[in-house]
């Protein structure tokens, strides 16, 4: 049988000339002289091939494409688009737009053969994909099927600018959170939203962040949210063979824990290269389709893009020793070497010291400056440390603008001189970074390894309640952990 070509042309001398010349090489030939025309077309003649030129009045080739490769009925006929421009421009558009084939349209007849039946041969069509197609008529005007498209397109990159701007913060994963609520809730009606970034560390700590738009909600609602999601995402971890995926579950109604009000939820696994790299969640009140709503894919498709930055980001934090941000050992590093360096004095009893230091009201240094401000502030101090310690002590970032160091070989009383010396540097360092200067203070919870410790987490631990003190009894300080008797 031969193959069918859906001939798109406005004009007629074109028209008529490619259309003969196509027959005289042994194919079925049905014209259109416009897109929308030719989009009609498509469904009542179901072509093997589109064949179209690019400027045309109305719905040019380009739209004529895109809507062809934008309908999943239709979308696997292989277009080829032809055009008097030469330009660049015009194919990157036409690959753009999703055209198989993209060629000048001074190529000569034989050529234009050969290149037909190539891309036949490429791009053949099942019968049961034609058998399928003929049973359905035109869903929708081109018209109609073009603004959809269009306002697609239009959403698709503005919700692509609204999240590119959120990778700037792939470094502070709580100002990501907020900025990610505060986005989703400008398109998402929820009750209570929650986002999970999971971690290429094994060990590391499931979170749930939760949005409940400023509502109190109970702690058992917040609870069953949370083990709900979980175990949903724990079925979902390292399980898919598929490349890029976003599985949906939608379970409407069938709410099965006390979520008392809530009526309808939707739970989204992120899942990149067989690995879990997050998840989100929506639960509402009211009850609600998600499904329904168009721009929720190409929501989720932007999202996919931050949270595998995200899981990139943390992978290579993870790999790596030293932070990035302030070329300290980063967390990882120090939650190795606590547990050595404590288990090598339990076995040859000697003394070392642990500080913790948290930067006093550092939201407030971003929130007044700026972030880069505070990626600024965060190095100098860093900078301040590793002047103000010994070279054998060894310092880490710990996490957002706290930062711990241990001190080998040193007592608390030891220990106290060179953390008092970094407070007071801080405190009296002048901060200046794009001719903005401000000042600065710290807290510094102090420990040793006391024999009442019994793990290394139990001595971290008391560097915190100190520091925790020196926070409540006025900040810019330093407070020792104070031995059990
Ligand atoms: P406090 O004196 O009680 O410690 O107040 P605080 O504002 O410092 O404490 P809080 O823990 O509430 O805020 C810490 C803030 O640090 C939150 C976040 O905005 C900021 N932060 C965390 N990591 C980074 C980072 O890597 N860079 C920047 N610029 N800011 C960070
Ligand atoms: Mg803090
Ligand atoms: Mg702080």
């Amino acid at each position: 049988m031969a193959a069918k070509v859906l001939l798109v042309e406005d004009s007629d001398t074109q028209l008529k000339f490619l259309k003969e010349g196509l027959i005289e090489n042994g194919f079925d030939v049905e014209t259109a002289t416009n897109g929308g025309e030719a989009y009609k077309k498509i469904f009542e003649y179901v072509p093997d091939l589109v064949l179209s030129d690019i400027m045309m009045p109305v719905i040019d080739g380009y739209q004529l494409c895109r809507m062809i490769k934008n309908v999943d009925e239709i979308k696997k006929i292989p277009v080829i688009l032809l055009t008097v421009l030469d330009k660049k421009i015009d194919s990157f558009w036409g690959k753009k737009a999703g055209a198989q084939l993209f060629l000048s349209k001074s190529i000569d007849m034989n050529e234009l053969v050969r290149q037909i039946k190539a891309t036949l041969r490429r791009y053949p069509l099942s019968e049961e994909y034609k058998a399928a197609l003929m049973t359905k008529s035109s869903p929708d005007s081109a018209q109609v099927r073009l603004n959809t498209i269009l306002n697609d397109l239009l959403l698709k990159s503005v919700f692509a600018n609204e999240f590119r701007n959120l990778s700037d913060f792939m470094n502070y994963e709580r100002v990501l959170v907020e900025k990610l609520f505060s986005l989703l809730s400008s398109f998402v009606e929820y009750s209570v939203a929650g986002i999970f970034f999971a971690s290429p560390d094994d060990f590391a700590e499931n979170i749930l962040y939760i949005d409940t738009l400023g509502r109190n909600l109970s702690k058992s609602l917040l609870s069953d949210i949370q083990y709900d999601f979980f175990r949903k995402m724990e079925e979902y971890r390292a399980l898919k063979n598929t490349k890029f995926e976003v599985v949906r579950i939608l379970l409407g109604k069938e709410l099965d824990y006390k979520f008392t009000d809530l009526t309808s939820k939707i739970i989204i696994p992120l899942i990149f290269d067989k690995k879990l790299i997050g998840g989100i969640c929506f639960y509402t009140r009211q009850d609600m389709d998600y499904a329904s709503f168009r721009y929720f894919d190409i929501m989720i498709s932007e999202l996919l893009a931050i949270f595998k930055m995200k899981y990139q980001y943390t992978e290579k934090e993870f790999m790596s020793v030293l932070d990035g941000l302030t070329g300290l050992y980063n967390r990882r590093q120090f939650e190795i070497s606590l547990e050595q360096e404590y288990n090598r004095t339990k076995r040859h009893p000697s003394d070392f010291s642990l500080a913790i230091l948290d930067i006093d009201f550092f939201k407030k240094v971003n929130d007044t400056y700026g972030h880069q401000y505070g990626d600024y502030v965060l190095k100098t101090i860093a900078d301040l440390m590793k002047a103000a310690f010994r070279k054998t002590d060894l310092l880490y970032r710990y996490g957002g603008e706290e930062m711990v160091m241990i001190m080998p070989e040193t007592n608390i009383e030891g220990a106290i001189i060179p953390v008092q010396r970094l407070r007071r540097t801080v405190e009296e360092y002048d901060f200046e970074y794009n001719g903005v200067k401000s000042k600065v203070t710290v807290s510094i919870g102090l420990t040793m390894n006391y024999p009442e410790f019994n793990t290394p987490a139990e001595m971290l631990k008391s560097a915190d309640e100190a520091l925790y003190k020196a926070k409540e009894s006025g900040r810019n300080r330093v407070i020792l952990y104070e031995q059990q008797q």
